[in-house]
């Protein structure tokens, strides 16, 4: 650590945390001060893995050069230019480059700061782009249970995650969800896709048949959810819902936030399980999680329509002040660069069998009663101690912290999401610290 590390403030109060037990954590706080590609340097200077990724979203590994660089430079020489009716040219470099990369006929992107932002843009863009094709009456939006799409008014809608919506009134009217895919007793320990319930994708044609087509707008789901414990479609239960989708004119939303930039082993799960979406959502990996930044990639379909419209000052009534922000873009830019450069896109590809096998040796160590994988992205599921849900996985994450390994755990469940430059030899260090940890929790 070097000399003038930040020293950790007397008073931790001010600052309400997000998603943490902060009465908790402020009697025993866990500081970063530092961290260099697949490490984070403690405030107590130890050397903590990073086996998540940050949240899911450091997939180059920590303070890159390339990208680093590329801020300090933006920064120095054109640090903000206004949004609306002004540009500059690295937001539109950067939304070449994404389109480039997205599945073939995602060519338009919208800007945004994060993915929750990016979620309101997109169910926005899908009741717009009704409206402007004189289909005003498609307003439905149809979810998924255990679906996680931000926090915003919209994605807590569309989401499944009762603890996030239940403290917050009557939310968006006109929502339905589809059964989520987790079906434990059917496909535990699955390697990669699970055998069973694409069937379930037919629910979809259940709530347009409850509703009728004409009144549906948009069908959002994350292609593997992530934060509710690395759900991973059945194969085909996707390309039923696309199917379904056109078949009713209805669009289809891939909230790519986790599953964006290399964590499957393919640019984009669109890529993985060969379905395309009308319109696909990312962040996170966008900017390497190195400054807020998300997007929403649209068809030519969708943009098209506010294109062709009569001659408007404005087509689209949306947008942040922040959007496609200079130093954002920069910081995309050198992001997309060093993926490519080191072929990170599809690492997750050639470690993948490596990272299931060495998960599924997990198999017999205590409390395990599930383990899911695909691309670099995996999870751990635990028994649930009785009447106290989440304590023992979350016990497990402060002794992993403990012997210098950074997981997530989200209810029982240890997700796994490493940067995408993880070695063999760290996919062994994460799983045996686990090994490890759950022989000794209770
Ligand atoms: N969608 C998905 C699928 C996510 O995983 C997340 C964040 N974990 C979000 C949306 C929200 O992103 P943010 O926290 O940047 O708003």
């Amino acid at each position: 650590m070097s000399q003038d590390a930040p020293s950790i403030p007397n008073d931790l109060d001010a600052f309400w945390m997000p998603f943490t037990a902060n009465r908790q954590f402020k009697k025993n706080p866990r500081m970063f001060v530092a961290a260099k590609d697949m490490h984070y340097t403690t405030s107590d200077g130890r050397q903590v893995l990073d086996g998540t990724a940050g949240l899911w979203c450091v997939n180059a590994g920590h303070c890159r050069p390339l990208i680093t660089e590329a801020i300090q430079k933006q920064a120095a020489e054109l640090d903000y230019a206004p949004a609306f009716q002004m540009g500059h040219p690295k937001a539109f470099e950067l939304a070449n480059r994404l389109a480039d990369l997205a599945p073939e006929g995602l060519d338009h992107v919208l800007f945004t700061n994060s993915g929750s932002e990016s979620v309101e843009t997109a169910l926005k863009v899908a009741l717009a782009y009704h409206k402007v094709s004189g289909q005003g009456s498609r307003t439905r939006l149809i979810g998924r249970e255990r679906g996680y799409h931000g926090v915003n008014f919209g994605g807590i809608s569309v989401g499944g995650i009762v603890a996030n919506r239940k403290m917050f009134g009557t939310l968006l009217t006109g929502v339905d969800h589809l059964p989520h895919t987790h079906l434990p007793g059917k496909n535990a320990f699955s390697r990669g896709e699970p055998q069973h319930g694409a069937e379930l994708a037919d629910e979809l044609e259940r709530i347009v048949a409850l509703h009728d087509a004409s009144t549906i707008a948009a069908v959002i789901v994350e292609p593997v959810a992530g934060s509710t414990g690395v759900l991973i479609p059945p194969p085909g239960y996707l390309k039923r819902l696309r199917d379904i989708c056109d078949k009713h004119g209805i669009l289809l939303i891939f909230d790519e936030v986790i599953t964006g930039y290399g964590r499957l082993g393919t640019p984009f799960a669109a890529d993985y399980f060969g379905v395309v979406p009308d319109m696909m959502i990312t962040a996170k990996g966008l900017t390497n999680g190195v400054i807020p930044m998300g997007s929403v990639v649209v068809s030519s379909k969708i943009y098209d329509a506010f294109m062709t419209g009569p001659g408007h000052l404005i087509e689209f009534f949306h947008g942040y002040t922040y959007s496609g922000n200079p130093i954002a873009s920069a910081a995309g830019l050198a992001t997309l660069e060093t993926y490519k450069q080191e072929g990170l896109l599809t690492r997750g590809a050639e470690l993948g069998a490596y990272w299931e096998d060495a998960l599924h040796s997990l198999r017999d160590a205590p409390h395990v009663i599930d383990i899911r994988n695909i691309g670099l992205v995996g999870a751990v599921e635990l028994q649930p101690i009785a009447g106290e849900p989440t304590k023992r996985a979350f016990s497990a994450f402060v002794k992993a912290f403990e012997k210098g390994l950074l997981i997530r755990t989200t209810g029982d469940i240890i997700a796994l999401s490493p940067p995408l430059i993880v070695e063999k030899g760290h996919i062994d260090q994460i799983v045996d610290t686990i090994r490890t940890v759950l022989g000794e929790v209770d």
